[in-house]
């Protein structure tokens, strides 16, 4: 029943979607759900459990998917490879890209339609997510340019508000495509671009991996799928973009023009201030005969690990380079896949947790609280992992705090000195903040049984079938003799 996903061809998100269906994880939602707040709060109610396929959104003809990843488990699907083993194949994907090949224009699925007379609030089913959003958001948005000095490209995931009808607003963190569009803008020039909507699984994961600038994020998409993936180019421009993506929005960021963007609900679970932000003029839009949409539910599973799992694989490769005993690491969902990373490691010196912590806080900006735990607790199960902090920890002996380091602009926590009123901090104040590691690692030399944890034997391989009774009635009668 179960389509075959290791079948030699490329994903894309049909296949996925197909296999999904086939595995029954696809809820299909009646014609119509709206737009405006229905379609997102139909989808966090799934969100876990089922990716969700909304025929006719608002009456639009194009549907609207969204949770294609709400689990581990389902990204080791995508890759071909057990969930223990994500990490360790991102990592080789990042290490060994795979170069993309380029097919001509006409052969290429994303290019099947194409629109000149652009009216994107029209054109797209682009939903409206949370409470207090300034309005349609695309989140799923592949943004693809190129450096202007080298032409390697950069993928990234940007929000980007709708403005008009051929206008759009996108937050930059100051990382690669960022530096893209600064040394164009430092020139008077636009910086071409492509928002590419409705691609795997894999290619979605590439675009979030921690990587040089000059390393195009869809060679890794290409590693991960173990062939070159297949890209056009766009019509208006030099980009080259997935020519098995669904939809194509090609356009310029505009040199000198910035416009307001937000608020709008972020993955910390809280909105970013309305700001002046980078502008994209859009040119085109191309896409498959009958489209599929797809939105990511800010700070939903999908979201959250999308983020996760490229921080995590890059994170661990960082860590064991100076720590060869490092185990594994994860970034907790309590801690919105980004702030809080736990760290399993085979002790060899008392002091080492402490270099463990600071490694692990100058590996991403982002991380803010790290707990190293040994290697009998699941990094993967934040229960072990506060137990390991309320039976191994000492807050005088085994906490380090650093304060006043770069920390996630988006952590509203690190606002709280300036006070209630003020909503404009300059950009190189945002996210400053502390840091914080638990070393919760138990002594190396202990008395006897001091920190053995409890363990009844055979309590990991039993199956109770086994042990249930097939014959109660003597159970019952004795049950029912209450007098
Ligand atoms: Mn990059």
């Amino acid at each position: 029943m179960a389509s075959d996903l290791n079948d030699g061809r490329p994903l894309t998100l049909r296949r996925w979607l197909r296999h999904l269906h086939d595995t029954d994880r696809l809820f299909v939602a009646r014609a119509g759900v709206g737009l405006k707040f229905e379609l997102a709060a139909v989808a966090k109610c799934l969100d876990g459990t089922k990716a969700v396929f909304f025929p006719g959104p608002g009456g639009h003809e194009i549907p609207v998917v969204s949770g294609l990843v709400s689990n581990r488990g389902w990204i080791a699907e995508a890759l071909g490879v057990p969930a223990s083993a994500v990490l360790q194949r991102f990592r080789e994907a990042t290490e060994h890209p795979v170069a993309w090949s380029e097919v001509d224009a006409g052969a290429a699925p994303c290019q099947q339609v194409v629109k000149k007379d652009v009216d994107i609030r029209a054109d797209l089913p682009i939903p409206t997510h949370s409470e207090h959003d300034s309005g349609p958001y695309i989140t799923a948005g592949v943004v693809i340019a190129r450096n202007p000095v080298t032409g390697i490209q950069n993928v990234s995931i940007n929000r980007i508000q709708i403005n008009s009808r051929n206008r759009m607003a996108a937050l930059l963190l100051p990382r690669h495509l960022h530096a893209f569009f600064a040394e164009a803008e430092s020139r008077g020039e636009a910086l071409p671009v492509a928002v590419v909507v409705g691609v795997d699984p894999l290619v979605l994961l590439a675009s979030q991996a921690i990587t040089p600038i000059d390393r195009d994020e869809l060679e890794i998409a290409g590693a991960l799928g173990g062939a070159p993936l297949s890209v056009v180019k766009c019509l208006t421009n030099d980009v080259r973009v997935p020519a098995q993506a669904e939809i194509v929005i090609e356009g310029r960021f505009l040199p000198g023009v910035r416009e307001s963007e937000g608020p709008f609900g972020e993955f910390p679970k809280y909105y970013s201030a309305q700001e002046k932000r980078e502008v994209i003029q859009i040119d085109l839009i191309t896409h498959r005969r009958n489209p599929i949409y797809h939105t990511i539910i800010p700070s939903e599973m999908e979201h959250l690990l999308l983020g996760a799992i490229p921080r995590e694989a890059t994170l661990l490769s960082h860590l064991q380079k100076s720590f060869p005993n490092v185990l594994d690491v994860h970034l907790s969902v309590g801690g919105v896949c980004r702030y809080h990373l736990y760290v399993k490691l085979r002790k060899h010196h008392e002091g080492e947790p402490k270099n463990v912590i600071l490694g692990a806080l100058s590996g991403h900006y982002d991380i803010k609280h790290v707990v190293v735990v040994d290697e009998d607790v699941d990094v993967h199960d934040p229960r072990q992992v506060e137990w390991a902090v309320a039976t191994r920890f000492q807050a005088d002996r085994d906490l380090v705090v650093i304060s006043g380091a770069q920390g996630s602009a988006l952590d509203p926590s690190t606002t709280k000195v300036f006070g209630a009123a003020e909503t404009h901090i300059p950009r190189q104040l945002q996210g400053l903040g502390a840091k914080m590691g638990l070393d919760a690692t138990r002594p190396l030399e202990y008395g006897e049984y001091v920190f053995t944890k409890v363990i009844i034997p055979g309590s990991d391989r039993i199956d109770v079938d086994d042990f249930a009774a097939s014959d109660m009635s003597d159970v019952i009668h004795l049950l029912e003799s209450d007098s």
